[in-house]
């Protein structure tokens, strides 16, 4: 296996082994089983090594913290924040092509529109509009041109990784405004 160095430290919702748009019974529950196999308590009664249970206790401290953190609805968000500018500011070193909408081709599949352009490579940069509406971004389709309809969104980016090589392109969205 090859190492990603650009791997950044376990996030909050790794530790809790939760995704990133779990509500917060999903993360009530990942913290309480969590915490439970985790506890120093508990531990005194197992034959772990002291350097062990070093180890699990920084796990405890680490759950603890990110549930802390998830389980206030503000904490979270300023977090969620800091995470998406975060993972902008590592990939960006890699992106390859600054792409807007009006550059991707589009395709109708089930519920969403995806979204794709070509990499060099041959395969494709892709993603769909359920992704962008997580993202606060709900896109409208015009026959062929596609558009954000909540023109009043800031302006942001999404990186996209291509299907199967390493390159990156970066979709900069609601920035056209002014045509
Ligand atoms: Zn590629």
């Amino acid at each position: 296996m090859i190492l990603d160095k650009f791997d950044i430290e376990e996030t909050h919702y790794e530790v809790l082994n939760v995704k990133e748009d779990a509500d917060y019974e999903e993360i009530r529950a990942s913290y309480r089983s969590a915490a439970l196999s985790l506890h120093p308590d508990k531990l005194l009664k197992t034959f772990d090594t002291t350097s062990s249970n070093q180890t699990t206790t920084d796990r405890f401290l680490k759950v603890q913290k990110a549930w802390e953190i998830l389980s206030d609805s503000s904490s979270r968000l300023f977090y969620d924040k800091e995470l998406q500018s975060s993972r902008r500011d590592v990939m960006a070193a890699e992106v390859a092509e600054d792409l807007t909408l009006q550059d991707m081709s589009a395709e109708d599949a089930d519920e969403v529109l995806e979204l794709f352009y070509q990499c060099r490579c041959g395969d494709y940069f892709s993603l769909d509009s359920s992704e962008l509406l997580k993202m606060g971004y709900s896109l409208l389709r015009d026959g062929r041109s596609i558009s954000i309809s909540n023109g009043d969104t800031l302006p942001g980016s999404v990186i996209l990784p291509c299907g199967s090589c390493s390159l990156k392109a970066r979709l900069v969205l609601n920035m056209d405004n002014n045509h």
